[in-house]
C-alpha cells in the first residue's frame, strides 16, 4: 500500500484527488475547502470531514498550535 505523503511509515489510507496525495489519518483533511474542488461530491476526505469522522484542517491546525504552546510553557 501506498504510503502517507507526509509519514513515510504510515499507510495512505485517504486519497485527496485534487492534490493527488496518500495521506494517514492524522493528516486528512480537506486542504482548501472552501475553494471549489471538481472532485468535492467524490471526495471521501471531504465527506467524512462533513459527518465528523475526520477533523478538519482547521480543527488540525488549533490543536497543533495547543500541543505546541503546551510544549512552550512546560
Ligand atoms: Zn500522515
Amino acid at each position: 500500500m501506498d504510503k502517507c505523503y507526509r509519514h513515510p511509515d504510515r499507510p495512505g489510507i485517504y486519497f485527496c484527488q485534487k492534490d493527488g496525495n496518500r495521506m494517514c489519518e492524522e493528516c486528512a483533511c480537506c486542504h482548501s475547502p472552501n475553494i471549489y474542488c471538481q472532485h468535492r461530491s467524490a471526495c471521501v476526505i471531504n465527506m467524512l470531514t462533513k459527518q465528523g469522522e475526520l477533523t478538519s484542517c482547521a480543527e488540525k491546525l488549533i490543536e497543533e498550535r495547543q500541543k505546541h504552546d503546551e510544549k512552550i510553557s512546560v
